[in-house]
Formats: structure tokens, sequence, C-alpha cells
């Protein structure tokens, strides 16, 4: 079968389970015809390593489906990772209450490169690699034999996709096409999402847990919700009892949106404000007018897209974080995330410390809170952890 052989010294990482190859460490390719298709990894001095996806354009050239010498990748193989993967969620999400969650989550699910979410009747999926690419149809296949989905829409146009040499693709792969808003329900509320043009699949389905958190300190409450995008958030705070909430999003399109879920969960509108601006700066106008609040999330987008960006990112995170704590009444909350992987936990915790000691306030960590569980992790990979927040007590 096709080969990679790796440049000898260069097998440690995969001796610890580590799905990637990079470029740097392969010394021979040998009968590679396609993109995506499947190789065995051969260690400097000729010893198996295991089978893998190649790609001949992204410097992760092999992402590693399995260790198992016996195994043989075909469709069966797919067959049964697509299966475990099912049946785990089926453990951990109870689908009376949510009906939007994670089916499969890439790396962390041996299906390197595949993300499937899904929406209640419809799924949304993303293929982004070339070994994803290769077993797409074969996927599809399956889910549409687990599932039987209404629809199965794909949403392969993240720019991720272009240092992997493919092209961005979105559309409808089955079935028929998903309404304009899809309604879902998580832990029994109601939320509208966009799966066209919606964030990552449409939703950030990795914040439910947190956002399950936040109720418990959400009654009678007043709220500033930073990045709000749909409000997810707000909504569960606001069935929770907050009292006053304010969203705060640079995009029209998400406030818009939150304002229905709003109207769908038969909120008092009254309630809730929404203010279209960038975050730095409206952090600045309430810092000016002295407003003060007992809760305020901070949920940016990544801002380190790699580790160039890690230190600029950083003084980002710590800006907000600054100026948050000091808009925050004694006793006040702080609800504080970063979903940039290349942001370590360690590094998050120091920026956080670091504002602290600015803000000449008392923070005690009360939580540290991480991507909900259907967004699975290994403990061989690291990067699959992204989601770092902690919930802060400010005295
Ligand atoms: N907490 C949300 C997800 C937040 S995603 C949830 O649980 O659903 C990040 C959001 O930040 C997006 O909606 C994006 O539009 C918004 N955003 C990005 N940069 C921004 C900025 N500088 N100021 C305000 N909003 C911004």
């Amino acid at each position: 079968m096709p080969s990679v052989k790796l440049k000898k010294g260069r097998e440690k990482s995969l001796n610890r389970k580590h799905p990637w190859i990079f470029s740097g460490a392969i010394n021979a390719v040998k009968d590679i015809s396609k993109n995506g298709e499947t190789v065995e990894i051969i260690s400097g001095d000729g010893k198996f390593l295991g089978y893998g996806s190649y790609s001949s354009h992204s410097q992760i050239s092999v992402r590693v489906l399995s260790f198992k010498p016996e195994d043989i990748i075909d469709k069966k193989f797919i067959q049964q990772k697509v299966e475990d993967a099912v049946q785990f969620r089926k453990k951990i999400i109870d689908e009376d209450l949510i009906n939007a969650y994670r089916v499969i989550n890439a790396e962390s699910d041996f299906l390197p490169g595949v993300i499937v979410d899904k929406y209640a009747d419809f799924l949304v999926c993303q293929f982004l690699s070339a070994g994803a690419c290769f077993w797409k149809n074969d996927i599809l296949e399956i889910l549409i034999n687990i599932f039987n989905p209404a629809g199965i829409y794909e949403r392969s146009d993240s720019e991720a996709i272009n240092k992997e040499g493919l092209t961005q693709t979105k559309g409808l792969l089955f079935g028929k096409e998903p309404p304009d808003l899809i309604e879902v329900v998580e832990n029994g509320i109601k939320f509208c999402v966009d799966v066209r043009i919606g964030h990552k699949t449409g939703f950030y389905l990795d914040q439910r847990d947190n956002r399950k958190l936040l109720q418990s300190f959400s009654y009678g409450k007043e709220i500033l919700n930073c990045f709000s995008y749909t409000g997810g958030f707000s909504i569960y705070a606001f069935i929770a009892g907050a009292n006053k909430i304010t969203n705060v999003d640079s995009s029209p399109e998400a406030l818009s949106l939150s304002e229905k879920n709003v109207l769908l969960n038969r909120i008092d509108s009254s309630k809730c404000e929404n203010i279209q601006d960038d975050v730095f700066k409206y952090l600045r106008k309430l810092r000016d007018t002295n407003k003060q609040f007992d809760i305020i999330i901070l949920d940016p987008p990544k801002f380190a897209e790699s580790v160039s960006q890690i230190e600029k990112a950083s003084r980002g995170y710590k800006d907000i974080n600054l100026l948050a704590l000091k808009l925050l009444r004694k006793d006040g909350v702080l609800f504080t995330f970063s979903c940039s992987g290349h942001i370590v936990p360690e590094l998050f915790n120091k920026i956080i410390a670091d504002a602290t000691t600015d803000s000449g306030r008392e923070v005690h960590i009360l939580k540290y809170m991480t991507q909900s569980p259907d967004h699975t992790m290994l403990t061989s990979f690291p990067e699959g952890l992204y989601l770092k927040g902690l919930v802060c007590k400010v005295v």
C-alpha cells in the first residue's frame, strides 16, 4: 500500500499517539496517487507506526486514522468510527432537552478534519482536510443510514481550508434545503439557527454547558453580554430570572437573530438592550460613564489564528478583561473566555491574573470552564482543547 517513511528519530510524537505528521518529518513517500488517500506510516528505522490520510498540500502531511497494525482502513472502518462517535453522544446528550449538538469532532473522534453538527432534523458538515474529502461520500452515506436526516448541508467554507489546498465549499449535500432559520432546543431553551451564514456551522454548541452554568448566577441580576452573537448566554440568563441584559456585538445580523430568540422564548423584550458596537470601544464608553454591572460575559472571537499572533491576542484579552473587571459591582461575576487554541490555559490564566493586578480588584476564581463534552478532547491531542474560560468573583 502507499506509504510515508519518516526521518530518523521523528516518530516520537506518534509514539505518544499524537495524530499529526508535519511535512518536515517526512523522508520519503511511496506510491501515492490521490490526495487524501490512506498511507502506511513507517518510522525511519522501518517500524510500523500507523495508518493515516495523506495530503500533498497541507503542512500537516498525514493525519492519523489508526495506530493499530491489524486495522484495515476501509468504509467499514470509517463506519465504526462514525458509530462510536454517535453512540457516545447518545450517552451524554439528553435528546428530550437538547436537539442540537456535535456528532463528530474531527481528530478527537479519529475522523480527522470531519465535523458534523446536528440541528434538529438537519446535519451540517465540514470536510476540512484532504482525508476528510476522500471519505466524504462514504461518510454521507453512513450518516444518512444512521440519522435519516431531513437534509445535510455543507459548510466547508472556513478559511482554514485554504491552508489544506482545498476549495471552500458550501451547499446542500442531501435531502431538502434547510429552512432560513432552523429552530432548535438546547436544555429546553429555543434558538433560531442560520446554518447558511451563521458562524461555524451556525451556533456555538461548544458553549452549551457554560451557558447553563451562567443560570445559577443570573437571578435578579444586571448583565452585560459582550460578543453576544445570537444571544445564547442572554437567553439562558433571562430564563433564570435576570433583570436586565445588554448585548453587545458588531454584527447586526447576529443582534437581529438575538431579538428573534428573545421573542421565541417569550421573554419581555423591554428587559433586553442590543448595542451594535465594537466591544473594545463600548467598554471604554461604559468606563467613561461610570456604569456598573452584576455580571459581565466576555466571549470574543478567536484573537490568535497562528503562533505569530499570540502576543497581540494576549494584549487584546488583557485589555477587555481589565476594562470588564473595573465595570463590575462589588461581588460581581465575570464569565471570561478564549477560544484561541494557541492561547493555552496557563497563558489565559496569566492574562487574567495580569488584568486583575492592573485593575486593583480582588478576584476569586470560582470555576474553570471548557468546551461541552460533545466537543471531545484526547489527552494525546492537546490542540483539541481550544475553549477555555473562568468564572470569577470580583470583590
Ligand atoms: N457567546 C456567543 C458566541 C460569541 S462569538 C454564544 O454563546 O453564542 C463572537 C462574536 O463576537 C460574534 O458574534 C462576532 O460578531 C462578535 N465580534 C467579533 N469582533 C467583535 C468586536 N470587536 N466587537 C463586537 N463584537 C465582535
